[in-house]
């Protein structure tokens, strides 16, 4: 047993602090499968750990991070061996479990999904929780039963790292995506992942009326509030909308009028809880359902060091697509 780097949050008098440390592997908590993390990410809620913004740490010292990828080390559970390559989203990893920011982890082999033979551990960190959230939306309003011909999807926070994927993912699978930004300056990129319509973020901003303009058979939001209310009160009769995120709040300012006038639904996303079969299904379908070269172009690495700043960007909605970090 020795020490390995990990990113180590602590208590301190005035709220939390986050540092890269050397930390001890007999600290490590208990699990069947002992994973070298080759990549993690920097997602919205990694920022508010890392930040100290939200109690989302619930155990100190932590090891942030919410989403890994890496080789399984060693394995008491009969579904692993040492160099199989694995991926976590969740299960409270960098809440109550230590999670990802570290060289070594030590987690249940059921919270596991086995790396698609033809994505690398980076790729998989690409697209991170971000992404297969996105993919699970995309899979909610499929369920729903729409598809291309039934009209435009919105995607909310397009710039981002959900709303980047569901941005290509979509435009992959023939929708007509409206990427709706406060960054109207990234519109060549947003057009580059495949949306067809760039619409300010202002557009759904105003007051929400209980009813608008029929514009979007369905939407993929991951920023609540009165976006979320907006979008629904112009979301199409008998369409939906996939909400995973509150970047822009918490609340929902909203109305039962899109329910029960135009038959919308609204399905709630949570990538943290998911059951295991939907997410062998997410990340399945991630392989082949998201372009690698759009993939690659949304992505930028950075190393354990880098992870504060962009922890402080992400939550100042400066960040564009994704953040990978290179652990190893
Ligand atoms: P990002 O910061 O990468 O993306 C969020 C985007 O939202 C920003 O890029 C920005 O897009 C937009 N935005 C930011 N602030 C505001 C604001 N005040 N008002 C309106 N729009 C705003 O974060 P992620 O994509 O990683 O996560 C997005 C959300 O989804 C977060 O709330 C996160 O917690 C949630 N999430 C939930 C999951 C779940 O399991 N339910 C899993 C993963 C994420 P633009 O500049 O284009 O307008």
């Amino acid at each position: 047993m020795g020490t390995f780097k990990a990113m180590v949050i602590e208590k301190t008098e005035s709220g939390t602090k986050a540092a890269l440390t050397d930390f001890d592997e007999a600290n490590l908590m208990d699990g069947d499968v002992t994973v070298a993390v080759d990549y993690s990410t920097v997602n919205y809620k990694d920022g508010l750990a890392i930040t100290g913004k939200a109690p989302v740490v619930r155990r100190f010292p932590m090891i942030a991070g919410v989403d890994f990828a890496g080789t399984v080390e060693s394995s008491t559970n009969l579904n692993w061996k040492p160099g199989d390559k694995v991926i976590l989203n969740g299960w409270g990893t960098g809440e109550t479990h230590l999670g990802a920011y570290a060289e070594k982890t030590r987690v249940k082999g059921d919270w596991l999904v086995r790396l698609p033979a033809s994505m690398t551990t980076r790729e998989a960190m690409a697209i991170g929780t971000a992404g297969y959230t996105a993919m699970l939306a995309v899979m909610a309003l499929e369920r729903h039963g729409l598809t291309p011909e039934r009209g435009p999807i919105a995607v909310t926070g397009a710039a981002g790292g959900v709303g980047s994927v569901a941005v290509a993912i979509l435009a992959g699978k023939g929708f007509s995506v409206s990427a709706i930004t406060g960054r109207p300056e990234e519109g060549d990129y947003l057009k580059s992942l495949g949306a067809t319509e760039i619409v300010e973020r202002k557009d759904l901003a105003g007051p929400v009326k209980m009813l608008a303009k029929e514009r979007w058979a369905g939407g993929i939001d991951s920023v609540g509030s009165t976006t979320l209310a907006n979008l629904l009160s112009m979301t199409r009769y008998g369409g939906a909308v996939a909400a995973c995120g509150l970047a822009g709040g918490m609340d929902l300012p909203t109305s039962v009028a899109p329910f029960i006038l135009r038959g919308v639904c609204l399905y709630g996303i949570d990538s943290v809880m998911c059951p295991i079969e939907l997410r062998r299904e997410a990340w399945k379908r991630l392989e082949t359902e998201l372009d690698r070269p759009k993939l690659a172009a949304m992505t930028r690495e950075i190393g354990l060091s880098g992870v504060p700043e962009a922890a402080a960007a992400i939550l100042a909605g400066q960040v564009r697509g994704r953040i990978v970090v290179k652990i190893r």
